[in-house]
């Protein structure tokens, strides 16, 4: 079993409640108090996720406050306030309007993380539209496909991306009305400048009525298990952003924040916008890549309080090795955590010895909208685990036949898994404030998703004797062997624990006598080469932590293993790729699209 760590909690006053007790603090928790913690607009008229997260602040008197401490890939910096970020989002939202865009009219984004991003995000939900944010680095026909489905009306992106990849097929866009283009460039017929329109736009700005339940964003999910769905998302979400800001991420007035997620993913948004504007903290906007040592030095020169990443850039940092980090003051930082992929004990371990603080786990989808699984602020960390659910969140393991069915009791009431350490399938009672609303255009699949009060997520989890949840892998993962159901992150994880292996991912391969057997897949660290003696070595580490009927029976060495943009190991493509198959829709396949220069 993992070790189990205590972290003293940290006792801060203030709601919401800081939840020192799992128990009491769950008996203490209510949606209707977070949602107290909040301001709503004034005089009744509703709940607005712009006014939560700027123009509140402005009336508070904390309008000076540096919200974003935006660094650009080329070396300049700016600092923008709440104040700036309220009167150039107000520019925003009048410019909809005198452009006659419509509240719940669709505003897609197409850009880095440039200043304009910020405005245009909070301006849309101040108008009431539908902000839907693409990753930048999309190629045209991904694209054009989530384009059609929004039935998109307004296109924001710069004068380099229109030109490659929207003016060629601009004519096929025909729910778009107005193209608005961020930055230095020429700016076709057909499009308008950002600076004439917005520009020229007045900062005031009265956020209209709007009801809890309105719409306000549109995220499309990562892609990994085949075509992306939309999922809709409403103006009340912003309660879970808030009350998930505090308790997951301790954000607190003062704090350098810094959320490494792509804007154009859900995690970039409800953490890398919404919740840290919430909480009224600086949230460091870094436009460049990846890199070790630029990384270590960003988090000691803005001394970042609190860091939110991803398993795939902890296994960066971790494959970069000590050097890049040597020398390094990170004193500052007072919680690190991960989202989007199981991540490994080793790698909470590494945290502890590398960053001085173990990395909280936690779990949540583009559907839930906010973090629902973690191992937040006042939990002790178990290495490997995603934590528990969250106050206010009520998760069990649903009962699967073999079909992958919900078994159903006598009263047709989905049965649930109660013996400790037993796999099912991770759900949700739902009902909580971001869930989503439905999947744009796909109503059935949007009902697919529920059994009785139950939200099904498609992960599948186990839960200990005292309440942790692990992860198990995702239903479409699961490779059935001689009997055996074996999810992949279980023999990832395994492998994950060699030294030599910095990138596992899992799959089944028909075979005649077992129906599958397991096939890994590596990536190496830094002076290990691909060889048969270390094959076998891994396969023999995998068998006697897991044993012979879960280890890997084949493994073969790839540096480059297919993920995801937002970092997710996409195994459907490892299996066409071993089966000779179609690979299926690759639009957020991490090397498959244009590369990153461009996207500027
Ligand atoms: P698609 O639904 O299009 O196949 P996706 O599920 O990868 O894509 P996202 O909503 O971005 O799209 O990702 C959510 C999924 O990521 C979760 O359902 C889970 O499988 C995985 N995930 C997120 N956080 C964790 C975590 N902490 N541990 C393990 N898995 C996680
Ligand atoms: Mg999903």
């Amino acid at each position: 079993m993992s070790t189990i760590r205590q972290i003293e909690p940290d006792v801060h006053g203030g709601p919401p409640p800081n939840l020192v007790d799992y128990d009491e603090g769950r008996e203490r928790f209510s949606w209707e108090q977070a949602r107290a913690t909040l301001d709503g607009l004034p005089g009744g008229r509703g709940l607005n996720i712009a006014h939560e997260a700027v123009v509140r602040h402005v009336e508070h008197g904390r309008g000076d406050v540096v919200a974003l401490r935006w660094r650009g890939r080329d070396g300049t910096a700016r600092d923008i306030t709440y104040r700036e970020l309220d009167e150039e989002s107000g520019r925003f939202a009048n410019a909809l309007a005198a452009l006659g865009v419509e509240p719940g009219d669709v505003v897609v984004t197409l850009l880095g993380r440039v200043p304009q991003l910020y405005a245009t995000v909070i301006g849309t939900l101040r108008h009431r539209a539908v902000l839907s944010p693409l990753l930048s680095v999309f190629g045209p026909e991904p694209i054009r496909q989530r384009i059609d489905l929004a039935a998109a009306r307004v296109l924001v992106t710069t004068p380099s991306l229109y030109r490659r990849r929207i003016a060629p097929m601009r004519d096929e866009l025909s729910s778009l009305r107005h193209v608005i283009l961020v930055g230095e460039g020429d700016v076709p017929a057909g499009a308008v400048a950002w600076d004439a329109v917005v520009g020229a736009a007045e900062p005031v700005h009265r956020i209209p009525p709007t009801r809890p339940d309105d719409l306000a964003l549109l995220h499309f999910t990562s892609g990994t298990t085949g075509l992306p769905k939309g999922a809709m998302h409403v103006h009340e979400a912003v309660v879970a952003h808030g009350a998930t800001g505090s308790m997951v991420l301790d954000l607190r007035p003062g704090d350098v924040y810094w959320c490494t997620a792509d804007p154009g993913w859900v995690t970039g948004t409800s953490y890398g916008i919404v919740a840290p504007l919430v909480h009224g903290v600086t949230s460091v906007i870094d436009e460049g890549d990846f890199e070790a040592g630029r990384w270590y030095e960003l988090l000691e020169r803005e001394r970042v309080d609190v860091w939110y990443t991803a398993p795939t850039a902890v296994r960066m940092l971790m494959k970069a090795g000590p050097e890049p980090r040597a020398g390094r003051d990170l004193s500052a930082l007072r919680l690190v955590a991960s989202v989007g992929e199981p991540l490994h004990p080793e790698a909470v371990l590494w945290g502890e010895e590398v960053l001085g603080l173990p990395i909280r786990d936690n779990w949540w989808q583009t559907e839930t909208g906010g973090i629902m699984v973690a191992n937040y602020r006042c939990l002790p960390v178990r290495p490997g685990s995603m934590g528990r659910p969250l106050p206010g969140i009520e998760a069990v393991l649903l009962a699967r036949d073999e079909h992958g069915e919900v078994v159903l009791d006598a009263a047709g009431e989905p049965v649930t898994v109660t013996e400790p350490d037993r796999e099912g399938e991770l759900a949700l009672r739902a009902g909580w404030p971001s869930m989503f609303r439905g999947y744009l255009g796909q109503p059935e699949r949007y009902a697919r998703c529920f059994a009785g009060p139950w939200y099904r997520t498609g992960d599948l989890a186990r839960r200990d004797a005292d309440g942790w949840f692990w992860f198990a892998g995702r239903a479409d993962d699961v490779i059935k062997s001689a009997g055996h159901l074996i999810g992949p992150t279980e023999v990832e994880q395994a492998l994950l624990a060699h030294p030599a292996v910095t990138d596992a991912g899992v799959i089944g391969v028909p075979d005649p006598v077992a129906g599958e057997v397991v096939k890994a897949f590596v990536s190496l660290a830094a002076g290990f080469e691909p060889s048969d003696e270390l094959r076998l070595e891994l396969i023999g580490f995998a068998r006697t932590r897991l044993g012979p009927a879960v280890a890997p029976r084949a493994l073969a060495f790839d540096q480059h293993l297919p993920t995801t943009r937002s970092g997710k190991i996409m195994r459907r493509v490892l299996k066409a790729r071993e089966l000779g198959l179609s690979e299926g829709d690759l639009s957020t396949l991490e090397s498959g699209g244009p590369d990153q220069e461009v996207a500027r």
